[in-house]
């Protein structure tokens, strides 16, 4: 008989030229591409194999028996080894940890038994034999490589449904399944309905195709402009290193001015840039492995080669230098960073975190802008990240906590009103301020859901209570400076206070100068609010850049002067806040001093005739409830 191999041989250049696109690119060094290459390598030497066995077995009176008898078996073995590689694939792809052994041995039986049959045909004939002519004739077991296949792919689909949908992303599910489908398509074909086709090895090399242009690609984790590896690509690469409890030691930096750059100049000029900074460090790292995470961070994955400080001195004196564009200067300002390699990471998560938190930390256009990850920083990091799961279960659980702090009037002689203050209350962390997690929600954007709960509660509070009856002319709430900036935030609250039907004079709205000095959609917030009937109070003032120009323009009725300058006037290192209340009075706002906390302070206070007085001397934030005993005392 003539075998048919027009499919084959087209696959096998395909396969082939695969392949050397493959090679000839740098790929990640995880293991999963490992494993893929050697699922690529396998399918071309079973199509080269099923090719010669083929001429071979054509043409029985030229070669020796013994010859067709090797190839033969050596294609089968290629054809038990085909799904297993593939399941190995998917494993790495899907798994968390490295399984067990002997895991791994119970899942090779199937495919060791298919190789031990291959071997023992030359003795049983079962799968295949040659007749006296050395013709090839198939076996009664020759099935068993059908459902060895089908038994592998059909656990990989498993898999694939049972751990997939949080793991990958659809596309790369569907192209799994089609390599499942395909493969097990092209073996019912050449089993059941052509034998003489050789439609596995056509139908592998197309699955294999498919996974190929889908996600394994080598170019598929490859920033566009740098044509360094991206984020995405240093997540698998540490991962996998922290989960096999290898270390991993990286140095990188961050173009600290990368944020104006973008904001100031044209996309051609930030990616030239980019581009010319890549091309440097390439020169440096010419054999490990580089990556760019966007935001203008760079990283280097060092491997026992690499020497930071070198990397560090080097990049720092380039940096020293403008970078050149179409005969314009530009000043890149670079600020360095060295993970040696034996924090305890457990996640990628937990590794970006530090380093962001430790650039953060290091002050800009310090003499050597570099700093050393060490395991405090890890400690702090992993703070901030337990504070930031926890804010998220608050808000998810409606759990923001709001404590009322009370406002004296120095004018009534009593409380007249509070100041909202959210707490998280965490099971594990215990009670949370402010401090720590509103900067985390400003950072994460949920600042938004957060301001929106805090005010939703403070409005039911306004509502279920007889605020008259209390004494209290408002409450004040905090507003982030990210909330004025955004489209919408008014009509948000203004929905608000109409669904608790509360009158808009017993609010408040609390901004800080950040907030105030007006960008985007600021004054419209401010306007619209305001038109409602509702308050401004600049808090904090005297913290940010201090703008006196705002506190004219801008429609606040009151000024909280920060407790940093109430302090300061009473540790006798400065007299500003005198003139400051002054100043207030005669632009007709009303001052609050923030800060009071003992009985001199606030006398001097009502002797500079300040309207209102908050502190810890009247009382610390309180909850609702303590609150309401409070005033009624
Ligand atoms: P803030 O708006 O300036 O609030 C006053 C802060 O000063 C409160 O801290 C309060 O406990 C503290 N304080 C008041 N009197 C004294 C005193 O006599 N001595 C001392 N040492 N401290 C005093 P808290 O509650 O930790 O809040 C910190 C900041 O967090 C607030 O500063 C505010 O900017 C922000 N914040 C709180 N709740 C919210 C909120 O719901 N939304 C937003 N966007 N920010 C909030
Ligand atoms: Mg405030
Ligand atoms: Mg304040």
């Amino acid at each position: 008989m003539v075998w048919n191999l027009d499919f084959n041989i087209s696959a096998w250049f395909v396969c082939l030229v695969l392949i050397m696109y493959y090679t000839s690119r740098r790929n990640l060094p995880i293991r999963r591409n490992r494993v893929f290459f050697l699922l690529m390598l396998l399918a071309l030497i079973f199509n080269t194999v099923d090719i010669s066995a083929s001429i071979i077995a054509s043409y029985p009176a030229i070669f020796p028996h013994g010859l067709i008898y090797a190839i033969n078996v050596f294609y089968y073995i290629e054809l038990a080894l085909l799904p297993y590689c593939f399941a190995r694939f998917c494993c790495l792809l899907l798994r968390d940890k490295d399984p067990h052994p002997l895991t791994i041995l119970i899942r090779s039986i199937p495919c060791i038994a298919a190789i031990l049959v291959s071997m023992l045909t030359i003795v049983n004939g079962k799968v295949f034999y040659l007749d006296a002519e050395g013709v090839f004739h198939y076996g009664p077991w020759r099935i068993l490589y059908f459902y060895e296949t089908v038994f592998y792919l059909i656990i990989c689909a498993c898999y694939i449904a049972a751990r997939g949908a949080h793991k990958l992303q659809m596309r790369h599910r569907i192209a799994l399944y089609s390599y499942i489908v395909i493969t097990i398509f092209g073996h019912v074909l050449q089993v059941f309905v052509m034998p003489y086709h050789q439609t596995v090895s056509l139908c592998s090399m197309i699955s294999i195709l498919i996974v190929f242009l889908t996600f394994q690609g080598p170019d598929y984790y490859r920033e566009r402009r740098t044509g360094f590896f991206d984020s995405r690509g240093l997540e698998l690469v540490l991962s996998e290193r922290y989960h096999s409890q290898q270390s991993a030691s990286t140095a990188g930096f961050i173009i600290e001015n990368f944020r104006t750059i973008k904001y100031v100049y044209t996309e051609d000029v930030v990616a030239a840039l980019l581009r010319q900074v890549a091309s440097y460090l390439q020169t440096l790292t010419d054999r490990q492995y580089t990556f760019y995470l966007r935001n203008g961070v760079f990283v280097v994955l060092l491997g026992e080669r690499g020497s930071a400080l070198e990397l560090r001195d080097q990049i720092i004196n380039r940096f020293y230098e403008p970078f050149v564009y179409k005969n314009n200067e530009y000043i890149l300002r670079p600020k360095f960073f060295f993970d040696p390699g034996y924090i305890p990471y457990h996640t990628y998560e937990e590794y970006r975190s530090t380093i962001s938190l430790a650039l953060r930390t290091l002050a800009p256009q310090s003499a050597t802008p570099s700093m050393l990850i060490t395991e405090d920083m890890y400690q702090q990091a992993m703070r901030a990240l337990a504070v930031e799961r926890a804010l998220g279960k608050a808000l998810n659980n409606d759990a923001i906590e709001i404590f009322y702090q009370p406002i004296y009037s120095t004018y009534a002689g009593r409380v007249t009103s509070a100041e909202a203050l959210a707490r998280i209350r965490d099971e594990e962390l215990g009670l949370l301020m402010p401090d720590e997690f509103i900067p985390i929600a400003e950072n994460n954007g949920s600042i938004t859901r957060l301001g929106e709960q805090v005010f939703t509660k403070v409005c039911r509070f306004i509502q279920s209570r007889d605020m008259d009856a209390l004494g209290l002319e408002y409450i004040e709430i905090n507003l982030s400076p990210l909330q004025c900036r955004r489209f919408g935030t008014a009509r948000r609250y203004i929905d608000i206070m109409h669904l608790y039907g509360v009158d808009p004079k017993y609010i408040n709205l609390e901004i800080t100068e950040t907030g105030s000095t007006g960008r985007d959609f600021t004054l419209d917030n401010l306007q619209e609010l305001t038109e409602q009937g509702i308050c401004f109070s600049l808090d904090d003032y005297g913290t940010g850049y201090s703008n006196l120009i705002n506190t004219i323009h801008l429609p606040f009725t009151i000024i909280k002067i920060d407790k940093s300058i109430v302090w300061a006037y009473f540790d006798g290192q400065s007299s500003i806040l005198e003139l400051l209340i002054h100043h207030f009075k005669t632009l007709g706002k009303k001052v609050v001093a923030e800060g009071v906390e003992t009985k001199q302070m606030s006398e001097a206070l009502i002797g500079m005739d300040c309207h209102y007085l908050q502190g810890f001397l009247y009382s610390k934030p309180i909850p609702e409830s303590d609150f309401i005993d409070y005033l009624e005392q």
